[in-house]
């Protein structure tokens, strides 16, 4: 028998699952729906998988409202490929794409595109350290531009958008992979959101794209078949043999999202749980500095430092002791994050909180 004993998982993606889906999914992995074997082993051009694939795309659309002039499309290639697809698919020549820079992900997605056409800087927060979001009136475009791309939550500054700019009629890109389904969006206001699923949706393998049903009419057709939204679109998804266990997987934390209580559950979870942590922060007269400026505070990675590299190995490697893990900053900018993500139970945002006091007490 193996243990079921559970780490407070702060892990920042791959991160933790419901433990009722990975044990509905133990449950069913050898023998799917009576098919005498697991999911993983169908064909996807099967009735079985058919009916996982499109009960995945229905439910996602219905929780996170989804208009129906969108289509939603899962890829692979995680985040990272999007950083090619979305100007390969619309960056046109004499055309300028704006990014609005807030951190490592951002800069990534930019330096994709500066291979493929025109780019500007529409706004960033490098000079600040990445610590705030910009504020609407800074963020500079044209109307002419092919779009203008920013990134929802900043997974290593940990900062996140709590208001989107209005654009108009250039389509809004965001790469949403550490905040999708964190809580409620208005989802007309973008052109295209795009999202890895390894951290509030499944296990990593699966990326998914909401695009608007326009966009797909105006993508460009000289590139490579795969790259293009237009073939996903056409084959529901089935154009090449897609992640499928990561999708079924994905359906299961939909079920698990609805029987939460849907994503004003999930929300109001998610601010009482970053409130748990920050709290300490703001209480400990020093002891623990949050990276991010409070009115850019993201509810999903929470980072923080202490007064030197010292005291910071000795609370990691204290940590670590208790059964903590993923609590190291990213490795570009060090100090400590605590990603609490969708799955992160409030008791194990508790344990961190309580841990950190006990640990300021013996050590200030
Ligand atoms: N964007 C953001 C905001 C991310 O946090 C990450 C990964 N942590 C990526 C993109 C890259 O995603 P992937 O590893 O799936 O390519």
């Amino acid at each position: 028998m193996i243990s079921t004993k559970r780490a407070y998982n702060f892990n920042a993606g791959p991160s933790a699952l419901p433990i009722e889906v990975l044990q509905k999914a133990q449950e069913e992995l050898v023998n799917f729906n009576n098919s005498g074997m697991s999911i993983m082993e169908m064909s996807h051009r099967s009735k079985d998988y058919d009916a996982v694939h499109n009960d995945a795309i229905a439910r996602f659309k219905s929780l996170f409202s989804i208009p129906d002039n969108y289509e939603v499309l899962f890829l692979q290639g995680g985040g990272s490929l999007q950083f090619t697809m979305v100007p390969m698919n619309f960056l046109n020549e004499g055309q300028t794409a704006s990014y609005i820079l807030t951190g490592s992900w951002s800069e990534k997605a930019l330096k994709e595109a500066k291979l493929l056409g025109q780019t500007q800087e529409a706004a960033s927060t490098k000079e600040n350290a990445y610590r705030n979001i910009p504020s609407l009136e800074d963020i500079k475009f044209s109307e002419t531009d092919a779009y203008v791309h920013l990134t929802s939550n900043n997974t290593i500054y940990g900062t996140q958008w709590k208001e989107f700019p209005n654009t108009g009629e250039v389509p809004l890109v965001a790469d949403m992979s550490s905040d999708i389904l964190s809580k409620r969006i208005d989802v007309s206001s973008f052109g295209i959101i795009y999202a890895g699923a390894q951290k509030n949706l499944g296990p990593s393998g699966v990326t998914i794209v909401i695009i608007r049903k326009d966009l797909l009419e105006i993508a460009k057709t000289n590139i490579p078949t795969v790259l293009k939204y237009s073939t996903h679109s056409e084959s529901n998804s089935l154009y090449n043999t897609p992640p499928t266990f990561g999708i079924y997987m994905l359906g299961e934390v939909l079920k698990w999202v609805e029987e939460k209580g849907g994503l004003e559950a999930i929300e109001k979870n998610n601010e009482e749980k970053a409130k748990l942590i920050y709290d300490v922060i703001d209480q400990s007269n020093g002891f623990y500095k949050g990276h991010a400026d409070v009115e850019s505070r993201s509810l999903m990675n929470i980072t923080f430092r202490l007064a030197d590299e010292e005291l910071e190995k000795k609370f990691l490697a204290q940590a670590k002791e208790e059964g903590f893990v993923g609590l190291n900053g990213h490795r570009s900018v060090g100090g400590c994050r605590a990603s609490t993500y969708n799955a992160v139970p409030y008791e194990t945002c508790k344990a961190l909180a309580d841990f950190m006091i006990e640990f300021q007490s013996k050590n200030q």
